[in-house]
């Protein structure tokens, strides 16, 4: 490789670098994504000059072919099929890298030359490509919901299944070392089709509330898939890149965990089981749920001096950030102080609540974080509560029989009244009621989330 190329390289791994300490900022992050995406360019353009490239017919094929389908996607996906999309990019990504390191075993073999960064690399890329591939796809297809979303929670099948896996695992050790030590196309096809099979039995039994940490973990495998091709291609810059992805992705893994008190083993190979007798809905709502209407919750708004928002989920569905941003500025012509509490894992992807809110142009600084709401909700005179459910459910504080006790939430219930928007008392992801919505404190009023902010917001005019 010449030193215009390493070069080339350098410039492009400290772009990327710079883009990806962009990217932890909202307000530096369009900044982030333009360093990235010219590190990539220059990453393409140094390797097109430089490399043996076979045929630059079918790689402008490919390219034409993977821009439309890329163009399609992005303009057709809903805001709320984003993380299953996202999904599918990793296995894309996971796939691409068994390809690219297959091949180039493949080519290594016939000319006989092996050396030890080569099979070490392919084993490890195919392994993880593979995992990644075919767990990915998995994802996509529950959060699709072309196959059953929810965990397997039979003990009997899931310990079968802990089994099974721990015997894949060996199985593709003894296949990686086979590979690395005896050379050949056997191994290579035994251990993709183990490392296909991995990736499926890894994610099937995983399901509900944990499905943003195996994403983020699958994030994270997609690139060290490609880090390891590029010990096969003998690539600074795909070692350098894929790493980039593969720790981040690790990181985002480990503040999903946290903001979900779960362990990645706990996750991937535990249960989300209660472990005693929780309630019913009938039991927690019976009698105790209070309607209200835009009227009454516009008459609540008008004296209100400190007010929280909360979005979730069905603000997400309802597309109702804008409608939202109305009723923000409504409030503050009232002389209201409104903030957005997020919670990390509000919606279905990470950041999916700052994203909608961004784009409805909100203000970063009234987007505040969990841990600085929390302390205020006390001293809130009214939180609207917008399509979300999980991340404010008591229960998960209080009862240490909730399938999801121990997940850190918003404290919604604190605050002087509550306001819940949503179409009915139908639970969220997690698939268990929410004791919020009987509280004394709380009004629930019921209907599409986007409907119902412009109500409230035309109400507030009239008060
Ligand atoms: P939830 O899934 O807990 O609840 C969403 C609520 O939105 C539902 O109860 C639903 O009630 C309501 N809703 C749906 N459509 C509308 C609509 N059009 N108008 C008004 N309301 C609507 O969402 P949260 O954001 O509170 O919690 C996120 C959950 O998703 C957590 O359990 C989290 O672990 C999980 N998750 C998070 C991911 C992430 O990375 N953020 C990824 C994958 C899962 P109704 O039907 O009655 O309207």
């Amino acid at each position: 490789m010449s030193d215009l190329t390493q070069l080339g390289y350098l410039i492009s791994a400290v772009l990327f670098i710079l883009g990806l300490k962009g990217l932890a900022k909202p307000r530096t992050a369009v900044r982030g994504n333009l360093l990235g995406a010219t590190a990539m360019l220059l990453a393409v353009v140094v390797t097109l000059a430089d490399r043996q490239i076979i045929s630059y017919g079918l790689l402008a094929l490919g390219l034409v072919l993977g821009a439309a389908i890329g163009a399609a996607l992005a303009v057709r996906v809903q805001m709320t099929g984003m993380p299953q999309l996202v999904a599918l990019f990793n296995g894309f990504g996971g796939g691409a890298s068994v390809l690219v390191g297959a091949a180039s075993f493949v080519v290594a073999l016939d000319l006989d030359d092996l050396p030890l960064s080569t099979t070490t690399g392919t084993a490890l890329t195919v392994a993880i490509g593979a995992i990644t591939f075919s767990g990915s796809l998995v994802a996509f297809a529950k959060l699709q919901e072309i196959m059953p979303g929810g965990a397997i929670s039979e003990a009997a099948t899931r310990r079968f299944l802990r089994g099974f896996n721990v015997a894949v695992a060996v199985g593709l050790v003894g296949l990686g070392l086979g590979l690395v030590l005896d050379p050949s196309r056997p191994w290579l096809w035994a251990l993709a089709a183990l490392a296909l099979v991995a990736g499926i039995t890894l994610v099937v039994p995983i399901g509900g509330a944990d499905m943003p940490v195996v994403i983020a973990l699958l994030n994270s495998f997609s690139g060290l898939a490609a880090a390891m091709a590029g010990f096969v291609l003998d690539n600074s810059l795909l070692i350098i890149a894929g790493s980039l992805v593969g720790a981040s992705g690790l990181l985002l893994t480990r503040i999903m965990c946290r903001a979900m008190n779960r362990t990645l083993t706990n996750v991937l190979f535990g249960s989300i089981q209660s472990s005693g007798v929780t309630l019913g809905a009938d039991e927690i709502y019976e009698g105790k749920i209070t309607s209200s209407s835009a009227e009454e919750v516009a008459m609540i708004l008008e004296t209100a001096q400190r007010v929280a928002i909360v979005p979730g989920y069905g603000m997400a569905v309802a597309q109702a950030q804008h409608a939202v941003r109305d009723l923000t500025r409504s409030l503050e012509a009232h002389g209201a102080d409104v903030v957005f509490a997020i919670h990390p894992v509000a919606g279905r992807m990470p950041g999916h609540m700052n994203v909608l809110l961004a784009e409805a142009e909100i203000p970063y600084e009234q987007l505040v974080e969990m841990e600085t709401v929390n302390p205020t909700f006390e001293q809130t005179d009214v939180v609207i509560v917008i399509g979300a459910n999980d991340v404010v459910n008591p229960d998960a504080r209080e009862n240490p029989d909730s399938p999801i006790a121990g997940m850190p939430i918003l404290d919604a219930d604190r605050a002087r009244t509550v306001v819940v928007i949503k179409r009915s008392l139908s639970p969220g992801f997690a698939g268990i009621p929410n004791p919020l919505f009987a509280l004394d404190n709380t009004l629930m009023m019921f209907g599409d989330g986007k409907a119902a902010v412009e109500e409230i917001t035309r109400a507030l005019a009239d008060v």
